[in-house]
């Protein structure tokens, strides 16, 4: 059993990160934050796919306004991501913004900086430090590798923040590299008690991205390291960012949420459509809350017995299958069959 990093709790919005809490799951909106109605809209479809705190891109003055009219539609957190201008940060801290991400690479003046630390100590409203491979800033040390420049970065800004007082912080250090990403976070996490917020950015499209993510957050949660996490996926189903993040979360007994499906890959011993089944029954149980374990198997030698541990499962033979639950066959039924007899099973565990 892995040994989680102790750290410090922060609250975002209600939401507690850090400690031995479990791991928030996080996700960014892909609207126009000065579109409300179509923010607030898929916020809402984040919430309902797990979503637990949210961020929103922050590029001019309207969207800081917008905060306000966002809020009123939505009950999870919402964070403001700020580049360049420290003024829309006020602006959002004043719109009722519960949290803001500062990128040191960008909002660089020491006095600025300031106003904002000051503006959200005054709210408490936590600010997440968030250094990225991509846009990191000057540092005397030329020689240093990039992942000692993010780390540095990081540290300088924490001095910073702790010199003003405030200790409302979280720390992210995200690289599109994985190897890099890895031991950027395994060299922070030494250097200070603050929450970690994980990520890999631009981790690409759904499938490769996924891996990605899978690989870089996964070698670091399994290393105890990371207290809320964010998957950020080319796609524009904003689910699948929240998806895949429980499905990491998931993997490594971390989190529960909802169904998992196990299914076999199939072999010469099968005798049915297994890849056409798994896909339909992964579609039913979409609309499944609770957390359970469903096997879809090739066949019926080896199927039950291989996904022993599911609470419920199919092992197909010709033309009919077998309902079993915790590898205990139920009973048989015709292949026709087969999916509304799972599903109803799924139904009575
Ligand atoms: Fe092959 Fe049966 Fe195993 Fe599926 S469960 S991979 S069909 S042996």
């Amino acid at each position: 059993m892995m040994k989680r990093r102790a750290s410090k709790v922060i609250s975002v919005g209600g939401v507690e990160i850090g400690g031995a809490g479990p791991i928030v799951v996080q996700s960014m909106t892909k609207t126009d934050t000065r579109d409300v109605k179509a923010t607030v809209r898929q916020i809402c479809q984040l919430e309902e796919c797990g979503c637990e705190i949210v961020r929103v891109a922050v590029p001019d003055m309207e969207a800081a306004r917008a905060i306000v009219d966002i809020k009123k539609g939505i009950t999870i957190p919402l964070i403001a991501d700020i580049h360049f201008d420290f003024s829309l940060a006020l602006m959002a801290l004043r719109s009722g913004v519960d949290g803001l991400r500062l990128n040191p690479g960008n909002i660089t003046d020491a006095e600025q900086i300031a106003r904002v630390v000051h503006a959200a100590k005054e709210k408490k409203v936590p600010i997440r430090i968030g250094v990225n491979a991509g846009s990191l800033p000057k540092l005397s040390n030329k020689k240093a590798s990039v992942v000692q420049h993010m780390v540095d970065a990081a540290l300088g800004e924490i001095r910073l923040l702790e010199s003003l007082d405030f200790d409302l912080i979280k720390v992210s250090l995200k690289a599109f590299d994985v190897p890099t990403t890895v031991a950027a976070y395994e060299a922070i996490a030494k250097k200070t008690p603050y929450p970690l917020h994980l990520g890999i950015t631009e981790a690409g499209l759904p499938w490769a991205g996924s891996i990605r993510s899978a690989v870089g957050l996964g070698i670091l949660l399994n290393e105890g390291i990371g207290d809320t996490l964010r998957v950020s996926l080319t796609t524009p189903d904003a689910c699948r960012d929240v998806e895949a993040a429980y499905e990491i979360l998931k993997s490594l007994k971390l989190r529960e949420r909802g169904p998992t499906l196990v299914s076999c890959p199939s072999c010469g011993r099968s005798e049915t459509d297994i890849v056409g089944l798994a896909q339909m029954v992964e579609e039913r149980l979409k609309g499944v809350e609770k957390t359970i374990k469903v096997a879809v198997m090739g066949c019926v030698v080896n199927g039950p017995g291989e996904a022993r541990d599911a609470d419920v499962g199919i092992a197909c033979g010709k033309g009919r299958g077998v309902i079993f639950r915790k590898g205990e066959k139920v009973r048989t039924v015709e292949e026709a069959d087969l999916l509304e007899a799972l599903m109803a099973e799924v139904e009575k565990v």
